[in-house]
C-alpha cells in the first residue's frame, strides 16, 4: 500500500496530471453555489471545504436517462456519445472508452458503489452498460472531516476516513493532502504522479488518524444491529402506517440516495428511430408496483415506504449479505416533510 503527500499549492499540478490521462471530476461551486461534482477544466477552482455533493456519484455509473440502444429503420445500433462528460444531466454523454477521475467523494458515497457493483456485476447476469463505466472509473475519496448531523456512516460500517470502494483514500492534513493508494488503479494513479508526490512522513500518518478519529467522534450512532431480524418481527408493525402518513411519494429519498438502484425501460419512437431508454424508478410511486390487472400490492404510503426500509436494512442483508444504507443522510436533509429513516429503528428498539 504506497502512502504519499501533496502539499495543497500543488493539488491543481496533480489535477492537471490526471486531465493528460481522462476526464477530471471535482468538486466545484455551480452557478447557484452549490458545491457539486462536476469536470473541471484548467484554471476552474476546486473546492475541498465542502460537506458532501447534493447528488450521489452514482449519477456517473446509472445516468438518470441513459440510451441503452437506437434502431433506425428496426436495425439496432449502439447509441453515438454526444459531446460532454457524462455527468448527472449527460447521461449518454460519456464516452464508454474514456477514463473518469472522480477526485472528492465522500467515503459514504464510495462505500455505495460497492453495493451497485453487487447489483450491476455481481450476479450471473452482468450490465455492459453500468459494466464499461465502472471500468473505467478511477474514486479518488476524500475524507471528512465535518459529519453533518444526519450523517450515520459509522452505524452501518462505514466512517470518515472509511477506505472501502475507494481506489485512492486522500485525507486533508494542515499543509498537504495525504494520499494512500487502496486499489491496483490507485497505484497506478499515484504512479502516474510519483514526480510529484513525497512520502508520506510518520507524522502526516498520525495527522491523518487523529483527524479521523475527531470526525468520527462527531457522529450519533444510530441502533442498527440485528437490522433484518428486528424488521422481520416488525413487518406488521402499526409503525409504518404511522410514521408514513406524512409521506408525499414525492421519490427525493430514492432518487438522491446512493444505493437506490430501480429502473425502467421504454422505447421513444420518433418517425423512423427508436430509442431504447433506461431511466431511474422508485418505489415510492404508485405506479411502481401497479399490474395490468389494476391490483396493486403496495397500495398506499404505508406499504411503500416499509418496502424501502425492508429493502435497504433487511432483504439486502439476507439476499447479499451487505447492508444497502450508507449512512448519507441525503433522504434525511432532503425530504421535503422531514421523514427520517432512523426513527423506525429508534421506535423498534434494539
Ligand atoms: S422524500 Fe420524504 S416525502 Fe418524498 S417519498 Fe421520500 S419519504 Fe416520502
Ligand atoms: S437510505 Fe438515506 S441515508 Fe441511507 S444511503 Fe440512502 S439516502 Fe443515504
Amino acid at each position: 500500500m504506497t502512502e504519499k503527500r501533496i502539499p495543497h499549492t500543488d493539488l491543481d499540478r496533480l489535477l492537471d496530471r490526471l486531465r493528460g490521462l481522462g476526464a477530471v471530476h471535482a468538486p466545484t461551486r455551480d452557478e447557484s453555489g452549490d458545491v457539486i461534482l462536476a469536470e473541471v477544466s484548467p484554471g476552474k477552482p476546486v473546492v475541498l471545504d465542502y460537506k458532501n455533493f447534493p447528488l450521489s456519484p452514482k449519477v456517473f455509473l446509472l445516468p438518470q436517462t441513459q440510451t441503452l440502444l437506437r434502431f433506425t429503420n428496426g436495425k439496432p445500433h449502439e447509441p453515438a456519445p454526444v459531446a460532454g462528460n457524462g455527468g448527472p444531466s449527460q447521461g449518454d454523454g460519456r464516452p464508454p472508452n474514456r477514463q473518469a477521475f472522480l477526485f472528492g467523494v465522500r467515503p459514504c458515497d464510495a462505500r455505495a458503489l460497492l453495493a451497485l457493483d453487487e447489483v450491476f456485476l455481481g450476479g450471473d447476469q452482468r450490465d455492459p452498460y453500468y459494466e464499461r463505466l465502472r471500468a473505467k472509473t478511477v474514486v479518488i475519496v476524500l475524507a471528512c472531516t465535518r459529519p453533518m448531523s444526519s450523517c450515520f456512516c459509522t452505524s452501518v460500517g462505514g466512517g470518515p476516513s472509511d477506505e472501502a470502494g475507494a481506489d485512492v483514500l486522500a485525507i486533508g492534513l494542515e499543509a498537504d493532502l495525504l494520499l494512500r493508494a487502496i486499489t491496483p488503479k490507485g497505484e497506478d494513479l499515484l504512479s502516474s504522479a510519483a514526480d510529484l508526490l513525497g512520502d508520506a512522513t510518520p507524522p502526516a500518518i498520525e495527522e491523518a488518524q487523529e483527524r479521523a478519529r475527531k470526525a468520527a467522534d462527531q457522529i450519533a450512532p444510530v441502533e442498527l444491529d440485528r437490522s433484518a431480524e428486528r424488521l422481520r418481527n416488525a413487518y406488521d408493525s402499526p409503525l409504518w402506517g404511522i410514521l408514513s402518513q406524512k409521506c408525499l411519494g414525492c421519490g427525493t429519498c430514492s432518487f438522491l440516495c446512493p444505493t437506490c438502484h430501480c429502473f425502467d425501460i421504454t422505447d421513444e419512437v420518433r418517425g423512423d428511430v427508436v430509442r431504447r431508454v433506461r431511466t431511474w424508478d422508485c418505489c415510492a410511486y404508485p405506479l411502481f408496483t401497479l399490474h395490468a390487472s389494476g391490483h396493486n400490492p403496495r397500495p398506499t404510503p404505508k406499504e411503500r415506504w416499509r418496502q424501502r426500509l425492508m429493502h435497504k436494512f433487511r432483504y439486502a442483508v439476507e439476499n447479499l449479505g451487505r447492508l444497502f444504507c450508507v449512512g448519507c443522510g441525503r433522504c434525511i436533509r432532503n425530504c421535503p416533510v422531514s421523514l427520517d429513516l432512523r426513527a423506525v429503528f429508534r421506535e423498534l428498539g434494539a
